[in-house]
């Protein structure tokens, strides 16, 4: 039986460790938190700080493969740790640093959104005399579900940007998207699985609804799937990868990356007849790749803080193929995440009918 060590205890970590299990796997995880979701149905874990390097060391020589599921994880900690580490480093490096970020999809294939690298007032006022009003301001590390970035619409707003500066930054243009989507895959370095594409659905910066299929043509549909897959191919990617877009008319720009499980992939667990945890699992475990499909029209709600008490009790009423997932974090607060829901054989003008209003 192998041992899948994971570095990150969230609800990520977790869902590795259903499917982990699914496929006769054990697990060590290593978080900083005690209660972390995942120590609940890991074999082993081990609670350190993400920059513990003995901690690391020890997770490494207590696994056989290890992946992460957290992104901030010091990259020059995990160099050291590459051997262990079967989807390597490079992606995860490459996803950390905005500039770095965006710069690489265009060097592999893809267009990102018009940008310029800023880290301090002067900077930053030449920027937005090159990108203009509407832009948005962005720090270059550590940013997640909005955090860390200021739209700016006139001089008015610099101030608010200039509250994070020094910082190393990236000033974006405002793209006028039709909608967003993201396009999950896993590759075992010979070939690259992709899920069906769905849309996004953001509230205040957060994922709110994933609506799968997305609304677009078929034409689309592969247009993005071969940008995704040749993308992940040409940087030599091998394990989990999901790519943001933006999509405006049949332009696509890239967004951001992130090399581990995503959110907008988490409807593929009732949605589809494999999911994004267990081909995760498959390629650290090397077992062939299956290819995914759509079981039905799905809808993935994402429960923060405040809809939690709702959530449990959509749970307990019992609705035929509405799976409710509680991650069973110790704390709930207003934006944390806390569960999701999959709504499977649903689109979106069903959900507005029948379930938006049960939400705040
Ligand atoms: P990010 O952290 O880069 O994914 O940004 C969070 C959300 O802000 C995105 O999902 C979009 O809804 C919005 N956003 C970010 N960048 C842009 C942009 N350049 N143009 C328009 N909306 C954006």
């Amino acid at each position: 039986m192998k041992t899948i060590g994971i570095i990150g205890g969230g609800q990520l970590g977790m869902m590795i460790i259903e499917q982990a299990r699914i496929l006769g796997a054990k697990t060590i995880c290593l978080d900083p938190t005690a209660d972390s979701p995942a120590f609940k149905i890991s074999d082993e874990h081990i609670v350190a700080a993400f920059d513990d390097q003995q901690a690391l060391e020890d997770l490494c020589r207590r696994s056989d493969i290890v992946t992460y599921e957290f992104e901030n994880v010091p990259g020059d900690l995990l160099e050291s740790l590459k051997e262990h580490i079967k989807q390597g480093v490079r992606p995860l490096l490459d996803s950390q640093d905005r500039a770095r970020e965006k710069n690489n999809a265009r060097e592999n294939g893809l267009t990102p959104v018009n940008f310029i690298e800023v880290n301090d007032m002067d900077s930053l006022t030449e920027g937005v005399k090159k990108i203009g009003y509407p832009c948005i301001f962005k720090t270059r590390r550590l940013g997640y579900d909005g955090h860390g970035q200021v739209v700016l619409k006139s001089d008015a707003d610099l101030e608010k940007a200039a509250a994070y500066l020094p910082i190393p930054a990236v000033l974006e243009e405002f793209v006028p998207f039709d909608f967003e989507a993201s396009i999950v895959m896993v590759s075992d370095g010979e070939k690259v699985i992709s899920f069906p594409i769905g849309q996004n659905i953001h509230t205040g910066g957060i994922l709110d609804l994933c609506i799968v299929p997305a609304p677009i043509c078929e034409t689309l549909n592969k247009k993005i799937e071969n940008l995704g897959k040749d993308f992940m191919q040409k940087c030599g990617y091998k394990g989990i990868l999901t790519i943001e877009l933006f999509v405006k008319g049949d332009q696509i720009y890239f967004n951001e990356m992130a090399p581990r499980p995503h959110n907008s992939g988490h409807y593929t667990i009732e949605g589809c007849n494999t999911n994004q945890f267990m081909e995760l699992c498959r390629f650290l475990l090397d077992m062939e790749l299956q290819e995914p499909k759509l079981v039905a029209p799905t809808i993935m709600k994402n429960i923060l803080g405040q809809d939690l008490e709702t959530a449990k009790k959509i749970a307990e009423e019992n609705h035929p193929n509405v799976y409710v997932h509680i991650y069973g974090k110790t704390e709930s607060k207003p934006k944390r995440k806390m569960g999701h829901i999959t709504f499977v054989g649903m689109d979106l003008d069903e959900y507005n009918k029948t379930w938006k209003h049960r939400f705040v």
